[in-house]
């Protein structure tokens, strides 16, 4: 009986472990070169390549965010590899003015914002980097 009343309490202890996936924070500045990965310059002058997943990886192809002083979220894969936390999770985080900002894509037009560059979905204009406070969206 002892063994039964066990299996479910694991259960919940090994659910809540998966919940605590430790979640790091890599603070630097962006570098976004021709023909290279994107990676973070840490104040340490360490490169660190970044990861994500395809929105992200979208973002950290606009070179309008080249030289931003950023923090992201997510996990070392690696000592000089960074996987940053899925777009939706507010992943990365660039900084202006001391604050910290959400990368967003803003058509005047159609008042449509996304967060991925590149034409606007609905009119196909290029859309404008707006960085926005992330508790203001
Ligand atoms: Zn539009």
């Amino acid at each position: 009986m002892r063994f039964c009343l066990c299996l479910p309490m694991l259960a919940v202890v090994s659910a809540f472990a998966a919940d605590l996936h430790p979640s790091e924070t890599l603070r630097g500045k962006l570098v976004l070169g021709d023909g290279k990965p994107p990676a973070v310059e840490t104040a340490e002058h360490k490169l660190v390549t970044l990861d994500g997943d395809e929105p992200t990886h979208k973002v950290l192809a606009d070179r309008r965010l080249n030289g931003f002083e950023v923090e992201a979220r997510g996990c070392f894969t690696a000592p000089d590899r960074f996987l940053i936390d899925p777009i939706h999770t507010r992943g990365l985080l660039v900084r202006q003015d001391g604050k910290l900002r959400m990368v967003t894509y803003w058509c005047d037009t159609c008042s449509i914002r996304s967060f991925t560059p590149g034409p606007c979905v609905c009119c196909q204009r290029e859309t404008t980097l707006d960085l926005r406070d992330p508790d203001k969206l």
